[in-house]
């Protein structure tokens, strides 16, 4: 059985998993950047301001485990960049875990970065509903965490990156030890690009070390693109870096055009290629609308628009979609969903209408779709609501 996959995303990186896993023949295909590459390094299998549902499939804790980027604990809390202690299902390994350390003194290193500001975050952190309720104390320590000048305005990526090296990782593990004695270190988003390099700090300093969350763009995405790019070569799951243009049935198969005019054949297609956040759904231009639905898939292929439950054109007038009626918050709750009797054809992810935006959900739709390719014989599966 041949199945295809669109997008890379955490969505996508689970379906093809998930498939080989079930024996699958796969092929990944994406091209740009997603939502999965800005994402904060928490999990959350519904927004963490809502409470809701909290357990997961065993085939999606199958894949957590596989991935090996993610711990995921019910009751866990991290502290996110603003000051802000919040609950989640789950996070990066390099994200420290707040709630065992209930109680006790936890140290954040004040560093000379620009875009860091310790007293602040410890002030906003010492106020939490949280702190209060456990005698948790925060403390701003300084600690000179630069070598060079140019260190305090780098990208946060590339400041990460400098402590993969072993040599560097040893220096700032010196420098926290002589500054203080804590319980524990809360850094900033900072402990490597490579997943392993906090457990490795953690290690030497002999104490519980760990970041905030990541703001868009920073080190925990980037960890997500190395920790999938392993794992597709691991699993041999083949991999082509194109744009897909059309999702077409062909008979009882699916036929796949690229950029370019190459064309790929498959039994089953996953369509996991993110929300308007990351580009996957786009809002058609205005001299368009009139003619076609306000917004579509990067790519052809045979679905139906919905905002929140309803069909697009349903919510859209003659004029286009109008955001002064439905609010800009509207574009979380843009999705598609495959038309009715498309055997074989499967979304995932934040592309799917009607599901919450998350890391959790990306992956227990991405397993799921690969389940019902796999188990119900790919071009013979129907689509699953
Ligand atoms: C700033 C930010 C912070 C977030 N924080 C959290 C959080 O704290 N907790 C949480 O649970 N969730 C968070 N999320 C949400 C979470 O990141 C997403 O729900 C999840 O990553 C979605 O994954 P996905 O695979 O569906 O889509 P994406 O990661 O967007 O992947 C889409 C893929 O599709 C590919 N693609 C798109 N169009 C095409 C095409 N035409 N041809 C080929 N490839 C294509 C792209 O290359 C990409 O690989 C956050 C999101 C953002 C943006």
């Amino acid at each position: 059985m041949k199945v295809l996959v669109v997008g890379a995303g955490i969505a996508g990186t689970a379906a093809a998993f998930q498939a080989r896993f079930r024996g699958a023949e796969v092929r990944v295909v994406h091209d740009r950047a997603g939502a999965s590459e800005l994402y904060s390094g928490a999990l959350d299998l519904v927004p963490w301001t809502r409470r809701g549902r909290t357990s997961l499939s065993p085939a999606a804790d199958h894949f957590l485990e596989e991935i090996g980027l993610w711990s995921s604990a019910r009751d866990m809390r991290v502290a996110t960049g603003a000051g802000v202690v919040r609950p989640a299902q789950g996070a990066d390994r390099a994200l420290l875990n707040l709630t065992p350390l209930g109680g006790m003194s936890v140290a954040v290193a004040n560093a000379e970065r620009d875009d860091w500001d310790a007293r602040l975050l410890v002030r906003s952190l010492c106020e939490s509903g949280w702190a209060r309720t456990t005698g948790t104390r925060f403390e701003s320590v300084d600690v000179p965490l630069l070598r060079h000048g140019y260190e305090r305005r780098i990208a946060l990526h590339d400041f990460a990156a400098l402590h993969d090296s072993a040599d560097r990782r040893r220096w700032l593990c010196e420098r926290l030890e002589g500054a203080a004695r804590p319980d524990a270190w809360l850094l900033g988003p900072w402990l490597g690009i490579d997943p392993a390099t906090a457990s490795a700090l953690e290690q030497d300093l002999g104490v519980p070390v760990g970041e905030t969350t990541s703001p868009p763009g920073g080190p925990a995405g980037a960890r997500f693109v190395r920790a999938r790019n392993a794992l597709f070569e691991r699993h041999a799951v083949s991999v082509r870096n194109a744009a897909v243009e059309q999702v077409l049935r062909r008979g009882r198969r699916w036929e796949v055009s690229l950029a370019g005019g190459e064309l790929l054949h498959a039994d089953g297609v996953v369509i996991a290629v993110g929300g308007v956040a990351a580009g996957g759904i786009v809002l058609e231009a205005p001299e368009r609308q009139l003619r076609h639905p306000s917004f579509r898939l990067s790519l052809s292929a045979p679905v139906e628009m919905f905002v929140r439950q309803k069909r697009l054109e349903n919510v859209a007038s003659a004029h286009g979609f109008d955001f002064a009626a439905h609010g800009v918050g509207v574009l979380e709750h843009v999705g598609a969903r495959p038309r009715p009797g498309e055997q074989g054809l499967y979304l995932a992810g934040d592309v799917m209408a009607g599901r919450p935006n998350t890391v959790l959900a990306a992956v227990e739709m991405g397993v799921a779709a690969a389940d019902e390719i796999c188990c119900h014989g790919g071009a013979g599966a129907t689509a699953p609501a």
